[in-house]
């Protein structure tokens, strides 16, 4: 199985990042070297930089799929078995160093001819298994060298109820809930002429933005919904939007009605 790039979540356990290849020079800010207070941040910065890199080892503990792995081997893939994605990519990393050289770009910048075994985008395959189970079958992943593993420490929180790490999508989805039932509660409070976005009512001279047809956030109301034309209720009245969008509700009328001067004119 190839791994998926694309998951932006952390778990609660502060991670540190983990390295196929050996963890290298600290990147640092060339800008600095020139004070001697520079120098003595810059020296400070490494060592909190050193600190959070390690390179992955037998043994470690890996975050993958929101879920703790204990690290049995790391492999690299032999040369004739690179999954297609991986031949795709090396090919035009090396056309690109080809370009470069063909370009007359300086040694120093274009650098030396990339090689398949160092490649940092090379595949290599990381054998897992779950930590609670560590006779169970191992998990084979292939993933770019370059790949950054978080690595965990022995003590890691994880849920309880359905395995995941700390917080687990159970305990997101239950905290968006339970704003969304706030929310409702205090919107329920709202006087039947109220801005549907503050609750606060809506004066006479002061402008509003009207959606036709059923208030959708207080189907007990008789009326359409109405909020304050201001830059303060503007982030209710865009979410209303949407979901008087996605009700059909722009069909009904082409453009939202500006009412106040109906309510001027009253
Ligand atoms: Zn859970
Ligand atoms: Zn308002």
């Amino acid at each position: 199985m190839i791994i998926n790039l694309d998951e932006h979540w952390n778990p609660r356990t502060p991670t540190l990042i983990g390295h196929i290849d050996p963890v290298g020079e600290f990147p640092g800010d060339i800008d600095e070297a020139s004070t001697a207070s520079g120098r003595f941040h810059r020296r400070v910065q490494e060592v909190q930089w050193q600190a959070k890199h390690t390179q992955v080892t037998a043994g470690m503990l890996v975050v993958w799929e929101r879920a703790a792995w204990r690290v049995i081997a790391i492999e690299e893939r032999p040369d004739d078995l690179w999954p297609p994605r991986f031949e795709a990519a090396w090919g035009e990393h090396h056309a690109q160093w080809l370009l470069a050289v063909a370009a007359g770009r300086s040694a120093r910048s274009v650098g030396p001819e990339p090689q398949r075994a160092t490649w940092f985008g090379r595949p290599v395959v990381i054998i897992l298994v779950s930590p609670t189970q560590p006779g169970g079958k191992p998990t084979h992943l292939v993933a770019p060298a370059s790949h950054r593993w978080p690595v965990l420490p022995e003590h890691y929180e994880s849920c309880v109820a359905c395995g995941e790490l700390a917080p687990c999508r159970h305990a997101a989805a239950n905290k968006i809930a339970d704003r969304e039932i706030a929310v409702a509660t205090v919107r329920a409070t709202f006087p039947a002429d109220a801005c549907m976005g503050c609750g606060e009512a809506i004066a006479g001279r002061q402008k509003a933005v009207a959606f036709p047809g059923p208030n959708l956030w207080r189907p007990d109301l008789p009326h359409h919904a109405r909020f304050h034309a201001r830059q303060d209720c503007a982030g209710w009245v865009d979410s209303y939007r949407r979901a008087w969008e996605s009700n059909g509700g722009g069909q009904q009328q082409a453009q939202l009605a500006l009412d106040a001067d109906e309510e001027d004119a009253a």
